[in-house]
């Protein structure tokens, strides 16, 4: 089968490669993959600023249908509809593992960085206990969203960051930050403003009803605003799925004295300029989030079944596993907003 094999560290290095088709243990699963979503962490990957441990298949968001499972897996049987968290070898036995968060133990090693992932037609799941089952109604295509909507679920929803008839404020036109402003008004804000720099992506934002304003940070006064909406009082929560210093800066602007601030985008950077007197003098609340847990996933299969996330208008680009050069090609002059690979 073909597979995109990161094959050694450093930038780059990213080859498209014949490889067999994964031998499964008696507790695994084999997954024909039906579609994989490529994400900014790949790109990260690619630039060599994200852990991983080469040579590993990429591949961490993906839907599947079950090829076949090993001899003591009794739950799932060939041709069950799949999604999976991304909690492989996480150890159980730290106190992350212990106090139920195993997303951020230190040994997880996750398909797409740390074992072999889905840009291939087939992978090995490891651990069927993390696996979910797709509604029926639900294509694979929208299905492919469920990792990141089930990031953004965590990172709002579990966090209960937002409350009945907040003004929310998202900084960030990729696909988290469009997903964190639909979210955002799902879980009850009264007015959802999304900031960013990207026209081309801007202009999908616009298309997306649960968004009332997108504006650009380049040439409008967003704070002034975001000021005017609220009665001179700032926005209530400011969601950062950018990780630039310039949106973090104008947040520390527009958001309010008592403020919830939560940062949700991955940065290539190590360090930014953080705008650190300016919301500690405003009391604000600072949030981080990393990874998902099973909550997230169920919520976020419900939400996609119920048609809350457009998730037709996010994924703008269908790619055949041939085709990755294009893809991986400069992706911040990139116009298209989510591409996967569908098999
Ligand atoms: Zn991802
Ligand atoms: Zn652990």
């Amino acid at each position: 089968m073909k597979a995109l094999v990161k094959t050694q560290k450093g930038r780059g290095y990213l080859e498209l490669k014949e490889v067999p088709v994964p031998k499964i243990s008696d507790d695994e699963v084999l997954i024909k993959v039906e579609a994989a979503g490529i994400c900014g962490t790949d790109f990260h990957i690619y630039n060599d600023k994200f852990p991983y441990w080469p040579p590993v298949i990429l591949g961490h968001e993906c839907s599947g249908t079950i090829a076949a499972t090993g001899n003591n897996v009794a739950d799932w049987h060939v041709g069950d509809r799949v999604v999976g968290e991304p909690h492989t070898m996480a150890c159980g036995k730290c106190y992350l593992c212990r106090t139920g968060n195993p997303q951020i133990c230190a040994s997880k090693r996750s398909p797409g960085w740390g074992v072999d992932g889905a840009f291939a037609e087939y992978m090995r799941w490891p651990e069927t206990r993390l696996l979910h089952r797709v509604p029926a109604s639900l294509q694979f295509e929208a299905a492919v969203l469920c990792e990141p909507l089930a990031n953004v679920v965590s990172d709002m929803a579990l966090n209960n960051i937002i409350t009945v008839g907040d003004v929310v404020v998202v900084a960030g036109t990729g696909p988290i930050g469009i997903m964190a402003a639909v979210v955002a008004r799902q879980v009850g804000a009264r007015h959802v403003v999304l900031i960013g720099r990207n026209e081309s992506k801007m202009a999908i934002a616009r298309r997306i009803s649960a968004i009332d304003e997108v504006v650009n940070i380049k040439s409008n006064d967003v704070v002034d605003l975001v000021i005017g909406l609220t009665d001179g009082r700032g926005a209530d929560v400011f969601i950062d799925a950018s990780g630039s210093a310039e949106a973090l800066a104008s947040g520390a602007q527009m958001i309010r004295k008592l403020g919830t601030f939560a940062g949700i985008g991955f940065s290539d950077n190590d360090t930014i300029d953080f705008p650190y007197r300016q919301l500690m003098m405003k009391g604000v609340k600072f949030l981080f989030n990393i990874s998902t847990k099973y909550e997230s996933w169920d919520r976020s299969l419900a939400l996609l079944e119920s048609g809350s996330i457009p998730y037709e208008k996010i994924i703008t680009g269908r790619r055949r596993i041939d085709e990755w050069e294009e893809v991986f090609e400069d992706p911040r002059g990139r116009e298209s907003l989510k591409d996967i690979f569908v098999f």
